[in-house]
């Protein structure tokens, strides 16, 4: 039976880890926390996954949540007038299939469960190069999920895929209870205040049942750029509700009512979006290999990271499985992970435009599906598979033609 180490217990590490077991393949899963410290734990993330990539968790029979948390069902996007109070821009578009947020304090420890059920070894340990050193003896194979993790730094960072050295968004979470829904249909609601940030927001489910994650993206320096001096969960709340009310009135009146989920609801950080590379050597020699954030970590302004995870370990499952009893060699490594880049990189793309001023082109899609549903549509599902934006929205030229064509038509 051949041996799978993978170092982190996210999405990714789970996700693969619990795909290899149904493949008869022996899998060790490294977490530095149980599930109970997840549990436990603060939010980690806003975590909305699209029908893509929450189809790779049917498949594995991982949609313990499908039925009870509740459906994302398009995208809202709006810009408000410069002189404040109204909009300036205004249109939503429906998902052809829906996105669902389900807490990953929910989701982890149940999928390590699950995990441990179908016959996993998982091991409560926080990994260092030592640890490495000796998986790489024991194993086939050692894989490096560990999302942010200080270990991940073993993965030399891609200077030529890299775009920024530098956080591009303070970001902040709020999870609440008592929001008023969007009326329509329920929505990620993404707000583009220009030069201040970005605001979402969308239904999950959390520890307490159905709920609102609220997601904070300022622009460091500017005004949304405000979480290092609040005062413990409730400061937090109060701050994301003043940022509201100075910004986004509709967004403000949809939260008179709400409180907070938990007293680990809220989370704020930054961090700058990277690309690694994906095979690590160890003092021995030994190669490891990177999966998901580990190695191509993306802002979250775009909501991709977990759906990336989910694509990330279906194409790592696959070329395991195809690569039988041969060796997990660098080279397969590398063309393993060149596989998911195909993908990847498109994500990574159209997420990096979106932390930069939008150029005008962007502005005039984004004003053309006010008036017009179908591109309105074909923004939203984007989301799913971002391969779609390509060229249309992110070349003038492409942009220009398409918009002829929309018109004649
Ligand atoms: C504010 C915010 C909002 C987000 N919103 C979204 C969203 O709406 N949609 C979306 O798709 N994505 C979103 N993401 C991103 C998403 O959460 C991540 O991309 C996803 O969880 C990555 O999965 P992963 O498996 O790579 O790593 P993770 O899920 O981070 O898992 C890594 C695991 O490894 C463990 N670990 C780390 N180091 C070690 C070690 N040395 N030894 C053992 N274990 C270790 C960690 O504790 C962790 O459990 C958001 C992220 C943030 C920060």
């Amino acid at each position: 039976m051949r041996r799978i180490m993978i170092i982190g217990g996210g999405q990714s590490g789970l996700q693969l880890g619990i795909g290899l077991l149904d493949n008869g393949y022996g899998v060790t899963i490294v977490s530095n926390r149980s599930g109970e410290d997840i549990r436990n734990g603060r939010v980690t993330s806003s975590q909305c996954m699209f029908d893509a990539a929450l189809q790779h968790e049917r498949d594995l029979g991982l949609n313990f949540w499908e039925e009870d948390c509740p459906p994302v069902e398009g995208i809202s996007f709006t810009v408000p007038a410069e002189n404040g109070g109204g909009k300036q821009l205004e249109w939503a578009g429906r998902l052809d299939s829906y996105a669902q947020s389900v807490d990953q304090r929910v989701k982890m420890p149940a999928w390590m469960e699950e995990f441990t059920r179908r016959g996993g070894d998982l091991r409560i340990q926080d990994a260092g190069v030592e640890d490495l050193e000796s998986y790489a003896r024991d194993y086939d194979l050692v894989i490096v999920a560990s999302g942010k993790g200080e270990i991940g730094r073993l993965f030399e960072r891609d200077a030529e895929r890299s775009t920024f050295d530098k956080p591009q968004r303070a970001l902040a979470l709020t999870y609440v209870h008592g929001m008023t829904p969007r009326p329509e249909h329920s929505a990620v609601c993404f707000n583009l205040i220009p030069g201040v940030g970005e605001y979402f927001v969308f239904p999950a489910l959390t520890l307490t049942g159905p709920c609102e994650i609220m997601v904070f993206e300022g622009v460091p320096g500017g005004p949304m750029d405000c979480w290092g001096d609040v005062d413990g969960p409730r400061g937090h709340l109060e701050r994301s509700l003043e940022i509201l009310d100075a910004y986004l009135p509709w967004e403000a009146a949809r939260c008179r009512n709400v409180e907070l989920t938990d007293d680990q609801g809220t989370l704020a950080g930054r961090f700058p979006p990277t690309v690694r590379h994906p095979v690590a050597r160890l003092p021995s020699g030994a190669a490891v290999m990177g999966m998901a954030d580990t190695v191509v970590l993306n802002d979250p302004i775009t909501g991709q990271g977990s759906n990336n995870a989910s694509k990330c370990a279906a194409a790592y499952l696959e070329a395991i499985l195809a690569r039988g009893d041969a060796p997990y060699d660098t080279d397969w490594m590398q063309a393993t992970f060149e596989h998911y880049w195909d993908y990847a990189r498109y994500v990574v793309d159209w997420t990096n435009a979106l932390l930069q001023p939008p150029a005008p082109h962007m502005l005039q899609l984004l004003g053309a599906a006010q008036e017009n549903p179908a591109l309105a549509r074909r923004m939203a599902n984007g989301f799913n598979d971002p391969r779609d934006y390509f060229p249309w929205f992110m070349e003038a030229g492409a942009a220009e033609a398409y918009l002829d064509a929309l018109q004649a038509a």
